[in-house]
Protein backbone atom coordinates (compact mmCIF):
# COMPACT_ATOMS: atom_id res chain seq x y z
CA UNK A 1 0.00 0.00 0.00
CA UNK A 2 0.83 3.99 -0.64
CA UNK A 3 2.62 5.49 2.58
CA UNK A 4 1.88 8.99 2.86
CA UNK A 5 4.39 11.49 2.70
CA UNK A 6 5.38 12.98 6.02
CA UNK A 7 5.69 16.42 4.20
CA UNK A 8 2.28 16.57 3.18
CA UNK A 9 1.40 17.11 6.86
CA UNK A 10 0.95 20.25 8.71
CA UNK A 11 1.85 19.66 12.76
CA UNK A 12 -2.37 18.92 13.19
CA UNK A 13 -2.78 16.87 10.60
CA UNK A 14 0.14 14.82 11.73
CA UNK A 15 -0.93 14.63 15.68
CA UNK A 16 -4.39 13.38 14.05
CA UNK A 17 -3.02 10.75 11.52
CA UNK A 18 -0.46 9.42 14.35
CA UNK A 19 -3.33 9.22 17.10
CA UNK A 20 -5.13 7.21 14.76
CA UNK A 21 -2.62 4.78 14.09
CA UNK A 22 -2.49 4.18 18.10
CA UNK A 23 0.60 6.48 18.69
CA UNK A 24 1.24 9.35 21.32
CA UNK A 25 0.48 12.88 19.92
CA UNK A 26 3.37 14.67 21.58
CA UNK A 27 5.31 12.31 18.51
CA UNK A 28 3.70 14.69 15.97
CA UNK A 29 5.89 17.60 17.53
CA UNK A 30 9.09 15.43 18.12
CA UNK A 31 9.19 13.92 14.46
CA UNK A 32 8.65 17.73 13.14
CA UNK A 33 11.53 18.70 15.10
CA UNK A 34 13.48 16.25 14.08
CA UNK A 35 12.34 16.48 10.38
CA UNK A 36 12.56 20.61 10.19
CA UNK A 37 14.68 21.94 12.60
CA UNK A 38 17.43 19.52 12.71
CA UNK A 39 16.73 17.91 8.86
CA UNK A 40 17.32 14.58 9.86
CA UNK A 41 14.88 11.72 8.53
CA UNK A 42 16.62 8.63 8.96
CA UNK A 43 14.99 6.83 12.70
CA UNK A 44 17.67 5.55 13.87
CA UNK A 45 19.22 9.02 14.61
CA UNK A 46 16.01 10.25 15.99
CA UNK A 47 17.50 9.44 19.37
CA UNK A 48 14.60 11.15 21.87
CA UNK A 49 12.08 8.57 20.26
CA UNK A 50 11.51 4.98 21.66
CA UNK A 51 13.03 2.36 19.98
CA UNK A 52 9.60 0.69 18.66
CA UNK A 53 7.91 3.92 17.34
CA UNK A 54 11.56 4.67 15.73
CA UNK A 55 10.87 1.07 13.77
CA UNK A 56 7.81 2.31 13.07
CA UNK A 57 8.65 4.93 10.82
CA UNK A 58 9.49 3.81 7.91
CA UNK A 59 6.21 1.94 7.83
CA UNK A 60 4.26 5.01 8.16
CA UNK A 61 5.86 7.16 5.57
CA UNK A 62 7.84 7.95 2.92
CA UNK A 63 10.12 11.60 2.76
CA UNK A 64 10.12 12.83 -0.73
CA UNK A 65 11.07 16.17 -1.92
CA UNK A 66 10.49 17.35 -5.17
CA UNK A 67 13.90 16.82 -6.96
CA UNK A 68 15.85 20.05 -8.54
CA UNK A 69 16.96 19.96 -11.72
CA UNK A 70 18.99 22.75 -12.72
CA UNK A 71 19.85 26.01 -10.90
CA UNK A 72 20.92 29.76 -12.70
CA UNK A 73 22.75 32.10 -10.87
CA UNK A 74 22.18 35.81 -12.15
CA UNK A 75 25.19 38.21 -12.39
CA UNK A 76 23.56 39.71 -9.41
CA UNK A 77 23.62 36.59 -7.41
CA UNK A 78 19.99 35.84 -7.65
CA UNK A 79 19.01 32.51 -8.21
CA UNK A 80 17.06 30.25 -10.11
CA UNK A 81 16.02 26.78 -9.47
CA UNK A 82 13.91 24.34 -11.81
CA UNK A 83 12.28 21.58 -9.80
CA UNK A 84 10.73 18.19 -11.30
CA UNK A 85 7.08 17.92 -9.93
CA UNK A 86 6.60 14.44 -11.77
CA UNK A 87 5.04 13.44 -14.92
CA UNK A 88 7.20 15.69 -17.15
CA UNK A 89 6.05 18.76 -15.00
CA UNK A 90 8.56 21.10 -13.37
CA UNK A 91 8.35 24.67 -11.47
CA UNK A 92 10.66 27.73 -11.18
CA UNK A 93 11.81 28.94 -7.72
CA UNK A 94 13.92 32.34 -7.21
CA UNK A 95 15.90 33.05 -4.16
CA UNK A 96 16.53 36.89 -4.18
CA UNK A 97 19.50 38.35 -2.25
CA UNK A 98 18.68 41.57 -0.79
CA UNK A 99 21.11 43.62 1.73
CA UNK A 100 22.30 40.72 3.70
CA UNK A 101 18.73 38.28 3.82
CA UNK A 102 17.06 36.25 1.70
CA UNK A 103 13.82 36.39 0.06
CA UNK A 104 12.24 32.64 -1.73
CA UNK A 105 9.78 33.20 -4.17
CA UNK A 106 7.89 29.89 -4.16
CA UNK A 107 5.30 28.62 -6.99
CA UNK A 108 1.93 27.00 -5.82
CA UNK A 109 1.20 25.50 -9.14
CA UNK A 110 2.38 23.95 -12.62
CA UNK A 111 0.72 26.94 -14.96
CA UNK A 112 -2.02 29.34 -14.01
CA UNK A 113 -5.67 29.84 -15.68
CA UNK A 114 -5.98 33.18 -14.39
CA UNK A 115 -3.97 34.27 -18.13
CA UNK A 116 -2.92 37.72 -17.14
CA UNK A 117 -1.57 39.18 -20.51
CA UNK A 118 1.98 40.08 -19.07
CA UNK A 119 2.87 37.12 -17.50
CA UNK A 120 5.10 34.61 -18.71
CA UNK A 121 3.52 31.78 -16.47
CA UNK A 122 0.61 32.80 -17.60
CA UNK A 123 1.14 31.84 -21.03
CA UNK A 124 1.15 28.24 -19.62
CA UNK A 125 -2.00 26.46 -18.99
CA UNK A 126 -2.67 25.23 -15.37
CA UNK A 127 -1.72 21.54 -15.43
CA UNK A 128 -1.27 21.00 -11.47
CA UNK A 129 -1.72 22.09 -8.26
CA UNK A 130 1.20 21.57 -6.43
CA UNK A 131 0.63 19.20 -2.97
CA UNK A 132 2.10 20.83 0.57
CA UNK A 133 5.34 18.79 0.39
CA UNK A 134 5.67 20.39 -3.57
CA UNK A 135 5.79 23.74 -2.50
CA UNK A 136 7.41 22.79 1.50
CA UNK A 137 9.98 20.53 -0.46
CA UNK A 138 11.21 23.82 -2.64
CA UNK A 139 12.09 25.51 0.65
CA UNK A 140 13.58 22.71 2.07
CA UNK A 141 15.96 21.98 -1.13
CA UNK A 142 17.07 25.10 -1.79
CA UNK A 143 17.64 25.49 2.52
CA UNK A 144 19.50 22.26 2.13
CA UNK A 145 21.87 23.58 -0.29
CA UNK A 146 22.89 26.97 0.89
CA UNK A 147 25.73 27.94 2.92
CA UNK A 148 25.24 27.72 6.60
CA UNK A 149 25.38 31.33 6.90
CA UNK A 150 22.87 32.13 4.30
CA UNK A 151 19.52 32.02 6.18
CA UNK A 152 15.88 32.25 4.39
CA UNK A 153 14.29 34.83 5.99
CA UNK A 154 11.24 35.86 4.07
CA UNK A 155 8.99 33.38 1.58
CA UNK A 156 6.68 35.15 -1.17
CA UNK A 157 4.30 33.06 -2.85
CA UNK A 158 4.99 35.21 -5.77
CA UNK A 159 6.48 32.04 -8.09
CA UNK A 160 4.26 30.24 -10.89
CA UNK A 161 0.73 30.16 -10.09
CA UNK A 162 -2.37 31.96 -8.20
CA UNK A 163 -1.73 30.48 -4.92
CA UNK A 164 -5.32 31.46 -3.91
CA UNK A 165 -6.51 28.95 -6.74
CA UNK A 166 -4.63 26.10 -4.31
CA UNK A 167 -5.42 27.16 -1.40
CA UNK A 168 -5.89 23.52 0.41
CA UNK A 169 -2.13 22.76 -0.47
CA UNK A 170 -1.27 27.03 0.39
CA UNK A 171 -2.67 26.99 3.93
CA UNK A 172 -0.91 24.43 5.19
CA UNK A 173 2.60 24.62 3.69
CA UNK A 174 2.10 27.97 5.67
CA UNK A 175 1.48 26.33 8.66
CA UNK A 176 4.65 24.20 8.34
CA UNK A 177 6.89 27.34 6.87
CA UNK A 178 5.26 29.32 10.72
CA UNK A 179 5.24 26.54 12.88
CA UNK A 180 7.62 26.84 15.94
CA UNK A 181 8.28 23.10 15.57
CA UNK A 182 8.59 23.01 11.86
CA UNK A 183 10.09 26.19 9.95
CA UNK A 184 9.58 28.72 12.40
CA UNK A 185 9.51 31.50 10.58
CA UNK A 186 7.32 34.00 11.93
CA UNK A 187 3.87 34.64 9.70
CA UNK A 188 5.01 38.47 9.10
CA UNK A 189 7.31 37.27 7.14
CA UNK A 190 5.37 34.97 4.67
CA UNK A 191 3.69 37.14 2.15
CA UNK A 192 0.90 35.59 -0.46
CA UNK A 193 0.36 37.60 -3.56
CA UNK A 194 -2.79 37.20 -5.28
CA UNK A 195 -4.66 38.88 -8.99
CA UNK A 196 -7.57 39.24 -7.00
CA UNK A 197 -9.29 35.61 -5.87
CA UNK A 198 -11.49 38.87 -3.64
CA UNK A 199 -14.01 35.61 -2.18
CA UNK A 200 -10.38 33.66 -1.03
CA UNK A 201 -8.82 36.70 1.13
CA UNK A 202 -10.53 36.30 4.08
CA UNK A 203 -8.49 33.16 4.02
CA UNK A 204 -5.08 34.98 4.48
CA UNK A 205 -6.84 37.34 7.01
CA UNK A 206 -7.05 33.69 9.09
CA UNK A 207 -3.43 32.97 8.11
CA UNK A 208 -1.45 35.90 9.65
CA UNK A 209 0.01 36.15 6.39
CA UNK A 210 1.08 39.42 4.63
CA UNK A 211 -1.00 40.29 1.46
CA UNK A 212 -0.05 41.58 -1.50
CA UNK A 213 -2.38 42.57 -4.15
CA UNK A 214 -1.24 42.25 -8.10
CA UNK A 215 -3.05 45.10 -8.89
CA UNK A 216 -1.62 46.37 -12.11
CA UNK A 217 -4.60 48.64 -14.08
CA UNK A 218 -5.85 52.02 -12.59
CA UNK A 219 -9.34 51.53 -14.09
CA UNK A 220 -11.72 48.62 -15.20
CA UNK A 221 -11.14 49.04 -18.64
CA UNK A 222 -7.24 48.68 -18.21
CA UNK A 223 -7.66 46.21 -15.59
CA UNK A 224 -9.65 43.90 -17.23
CA UNK A 225 -7.82 43.89 -20.68
CA UNK A 226 -4.73 43.02 -18.59
CA UNK A 227 -5.77 40.90 -16.30
CA UNK A 228 -9.93 38.81 -16.91
CA UNK A 229 -9.70 38.09 -13.32
CA UNK A 230 -11.30 41.80 -13.28
CA UNK A 231 -14.17 40.88 -15.21
CA UNK A 232 -15.47 38.96 -12.32
CA UNK A 233 -14.21 40.90 -9.44
CA UNK A 234 -13.58 44.67 -10.74
CA UNK A 235 -11.41 46.98 -8.67
CA UNK A 236 -14.66 48.15 -6.87
CA UNK A 237 -14.89 44.79 -4.98
CA UNK A 238 -11.16 44.00 -4.81
CA UNK A 239 -10.64 47.20 -3.05
CA UNK A 240 -13.67 46.57 -0.55
CA UNK A 241 -12.21 43.07 0.06
CA UNK A 242 -8.51 45.26 0.69
CA UNK A 243 -10.50 47.35 2.91
CA UNK A 244 -11.70 44.71 5.10
CA UNK A 245 -8.74 42.86 5.09
CA UNK A 246 -7.07 45.74 6.65
CA UNK A 247 -9.72 46.34 8.90
CA UNK A 248 -9.25 42.66 10.23
CA UNK A 249 -5.54 42.46 10.44
CA UNK A 250 -4.26 46.22 10.42
CA UNK A 251 -2.18 45.11 8.11
CA UNK A 252 -0.66 47.24 5.78
CA UNK A 253 -1.69 46.04 1.66
CA UNK A 254 0.85 45.67 -0.85
CA UNK A 255 -0.48 46.67 -3.99
CA UNK A 256 2.00 45.41 -6.74
CA UNK A 257 1.71 48.02 -10.51
CA UNK A 258 3.21 46.42 -13.41
CA UNK A 259 4.22 49.42 -15.87
CA UNK A 260 3.80 48.11 -19.11
CA UNK A 261 4.44 51.21 -22.10
CA UNK A 262 1.26 53.30 -23.24
CA UNK A 263 -0.89 50.82 -21.37
CA UNK A 264 -0.56 51.67 -17.64
CA UNK A 265 2.20 54.32 -17.20
CA UNK A 266 0.72 57.68 -18.00
CA UNK A 267 0.57 60.20 -15.54
CA UNK A 268 -3.26 60.00 -15.59
CA UNK A 269 -2.46 56.29 -14.77
CA UNK A 270 -1.12 57.55 -11.56
CA UNK A 271 -3.30 59.63 -10.50
CA UNK A 272 -5.91 56.84 -10.77
CA UNK A 273 -3.62 54.84 -9.54
CA UNK A 274 -3.62 57.16 -6.09
CA UNK A 275 -7.43 57.70 -5.90
CA UNK A 276 -8.47 54.07 -5.81
CA UNK A 277 -5.67 52.59 -3.40
CA UNK A 278 -5.71 55.72 -0.77
CA UNK A 279 -8.45 54.09 0.96
CA UNK A 280 -6.49 51.72 2.13
CA UNK A 281 -3.09 51.72 3.91
CA UNK A 282 -1.04 50.75 1.46
CA UNK A 283 2.26 50.70 -0.43
CA UNK A 284 2.64 50.60 -3.69
CA UNK A 285 5.66 48.44 -5.63
CA UNK A 286 5.66 49.79 -9.63
CA UNK A 287 7.69 46.85 -11.05
CA UNK A 288 8.95 48.15 -14.44
CA UNK A 289 7.81 45.20 -17.01
CA UNK A 290 10.37 42.52 -17.37
CA UNK A 291 9.84 41.16 -20.93
CA UNK A 292 10.02 37.89 -22.41
CA UNK A 293 9.71 36.19 -25.45
CA UNK A 294 5.81 35.40 -25.60
CA UNK A 295 4.89 38.94 -24.89
CA UNK A 296 4.64 42.47 -27.19
CA UNK A 297 4.46 44.34 -24.35
CA UNK A 298 7.11 46.88 -23.66
CA UNK A 299 8.93 47.86 -20.22
CA UNK A 300 8.58 52.27 -20.40
CA UNK A 301 11.73 54.62 -20.21
CA UNK A 302 13.45 55.18 -17.26
CA UNK A 303 12.40 58.79 -18.11
CA UNK A 304 8.62 57.74 -17.60
CA UNK A 305 9.07 55.15 -14.86
CA UNK A 306 10.70 58.33 -12.83
CA UNK A 307 7.60 60.41 -13.90
CA UNK A 308 5.42 58.09 -13.20
CA UNK A 309 6.98 57.55 -9.55
CA UNK A 310 7.33 60.86 -8.99
CA UNK A 311 3.98 61.69 -9.89
CA UNK A 312 2.49 58.91 -6.77
CA UNK A 313 4.51 60.42 -4.39
CA UNK A 314 3.71 64.00 -5.43
CA UNK A 315 0.09 62.85 -4.76
CA UNK A 316 0.75 60.99 -1.35
CA UNK A 317 1.03 57.10 -2.06
CA UNK A 318 3.86 55.41 -0.76
CA UNK A 319 5.51 54.17 -3.59
CA UNK A 320 8.77 52.40 -4.08
CA UNK A 321 10.41 51.00 -7.49
CA UNK A 322 10.74 47.07 -7.38
CA UNK A 323 14.65 46.68 -7.86
CA UNK A 324 14.78 44.24 -10.63
CA UNK A 325 16.66 41.06 -9.87
CA UNK A 326 17.57 38.28 -12.05
CA UNK A 327 16.58 39.17 -15.59
CA UNK A 328 19.64 38.28 -17.45
CA UNK A 329 17.95 34.26 -16.27
CA UNK A 330 14.27 35.25 -16.87
CA UNK A 331 13.74 35.70 -12.68
CA UNK A 332 12.39 38.11 -12.26
CA UNK A 333 8.77 39.79 -11.76
CA UNK A 334 6.17 37.89 -13.90
CA UNK A 335 8.92 36.51 -16.34
CA UNK A 336 8.92 32.41 -14.80
CA UNK A 337 7.78 29.51 -16.73
CA UNK A 338 9.04 25.93 -16.53
CA UNK A 339 9.03 25.43 -20.14
CA UNK A 340 12.90 25.78 -21.03
CA UNK A 341 13.14 25.59 -24.35
CA UNK A 342 11.95 29.16 -23.82
CA UNK A 343 14.79 30.60 -22.15
CA UNK A 344 17.49 32.13 -23.11
CA UNK A 345 20.89 31.91 -21.25
CA UNK A 346 22.72 29.09 -19.86
CA UNK A 347 20.80 26.21 -18.03
CA UNK A 348 23.24 24.37 -15.79
CA UNK A 349 22.19 20.93 -15.27
CA UNK A 350 22.77 19.83 -11.72
S1 LIG B 1 0.36 37.09 -12.70
FE1 LIG B 1 -0.04 35.42 -11.24
S2 LIG B 1 -2.25 35.04 -11.47
FE2 LIG B 1 -1.62 36.19 -13.30
S3 LIG B 1 -1.13 34.59 -14.85
FE3 LIG B 1 0.79 35.13 -13.76
S4 LIG B 1 0.94 33.58 -12.14
FE4 LIG B 1 -1.19 33.60 -12.84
Amino acid sequence: MEKPNFYDFNLSSLSDFLVEGGHKKFRAQQLFRWVYGLRVTDPESMTNLSKEFRKDIPLLFDFILPKKTSELVSEDTTRKYLFDMGGGLSVETVLIPSKGRYTLCVSSEVGCNLACKFCFTGKQKLLKRLSVSEIVGQYLQVRDSLPEDIRISNIVFMGMGEPLDNCQAVFPAIDIFHDSWGINLSRKKITVSTSGLVDRIPKIINSGTRLAVSLNGSNDQVRSGIMPINKKWNIEKLMGACQEHYRQSKDRITFEYVLLSGVTDSLEHAKELHRITRSVPSKINIIPFNEHPQSDYKRPSESQIDRFQKEMMRLGSHVLRRKTMGRDIYAACGQLNSLAKDHPGKMSVL
